[in-house]
């Protein structure tokens, strides 16, 4: 019988994951089923008690379960605890001795995408991330780790990036994070501008500073779609390179299948087989 995994979300129709860990294990030839899994909003300790009664191996977990995932947690990796939020979960013991392990593999697929697949430098670059939400949270340890000169957040509502940069600061170093205003002049350019707002989802562009593309800045929205979001639009008219969040989710997963498997895949195959199924979806 194949191995059982899943992702746990709700909605969770439009989830790729599915498709990107059954090219993992055709890639690996290993024997794996992975399933959608709609938890009730009130209901995902239920679903993955569930989950793990039909022999379920591990979890990703999306939003708006990842802090339920990591609180309910007795084993977390310190990605996960610096974001006090996980995607990846496992199990180990069995019966009433079973425990759950989490981590957070989203701030390593970002960092793998923009830095291995797109070349992107960061170590001595000054990083603007825009929200202050499940995905921020999840990427700012891993931006920190890679030495950047500056990382500087900027969030619709301030008071949620203060709140984020106080829970990260216990882990990081108090500060490692500027808050930004959302409006306004930035004091200074950055070159790397990462959209982890949901505003691109409803086709929106996402409060931020004025004239924060520095010249030949990077412009990163982890949303991916057929056409350019209004975020990479607006960046593409200060000349930034854009790139789109579909590297980041292919990442995130190997990282995930890695901690499962113990087998790397290879991604960049998967991004491109990917991409033609978004611009057709
Ligand atoms: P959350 O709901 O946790 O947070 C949403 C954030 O977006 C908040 O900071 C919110 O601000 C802000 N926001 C929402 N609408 C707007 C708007 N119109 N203008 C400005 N800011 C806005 O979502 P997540 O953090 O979990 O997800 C964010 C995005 O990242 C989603 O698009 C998701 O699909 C994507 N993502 C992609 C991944 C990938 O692998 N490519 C992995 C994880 C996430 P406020 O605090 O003011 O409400």
């Amino acid at each position: 019988m194949a191995d059982l995994y899943a992702v746990i979300g709700n909605p969770i129709s439009h989830s790729k994951s599915p498709l990107i860990h059954t090219a993992f294990a055709q890639q690996l030839r290993q024997s794996i089923r992975y399933d959608r899994i709609e938890a009730p909003l009130d209901g995902f300790v239920l679903s993955l008690s569930e989950f793990y009664k039909k022999g379920g191996l591990g979890a990703n977990v999306t939003v708006p379960f990842k802090q339920d995932a990591f609180n309910l947690a007795h084993f977390r990796s310190t990605r996960a605890t610096v974001a006090r939020a996980a995607n990846t979960l496992w199990f180990s013991g069995t019966g009433a001795n079973v425990a759950i392990h989490a981590d957070n593999t989203d701030g390593i697929g970002l960092v793998r995408d923009l830095r291995d697949n797109n070349g992107v430098q960061l170590s001595g670059k000054r990083i603007l991330v825009l929200g202050a939400g499940g995905a921020a949270r999840g990427v700012m340890g891993a931006l920190w780790d890679e030495h950047p000169a500056e990382l500087a957040i900027s969030n619709r509502t301030p008071s949620n990036a203060d709140a984020l940069v106080n829970d990260i600061g216990v882990a990081i170093g108090a500060d490692c994070i500027k808050v930004i205003a959302p409006a306004g002049s930035a004091e200074h350019r950055f070159d790397v501008v990462i959209n982890a707002t949901s505003a691109s989802l409803n086709g929106e562009l996402p409060a931020m500073p004025q004239d924060c593309f520095a010249t030949h800045a990077v412009a990163y929205d982890m949303m991916y779609g057929k056409t350019l979001s209004p975020f990479l639009m607006h960046a593409a008219a200060f000349d930034a390179k854009t790139i789109d969040g579909i590297g980041m989710l292919v990442e995130q997963a190997a990282e995930a299948f890695f901690i499962w498997r113990g087998a790397r895949p290879d991604t960049t195959s998967v991004i491109a087989a990917m991409k033609p199924l978004i611009s057709l979806a």
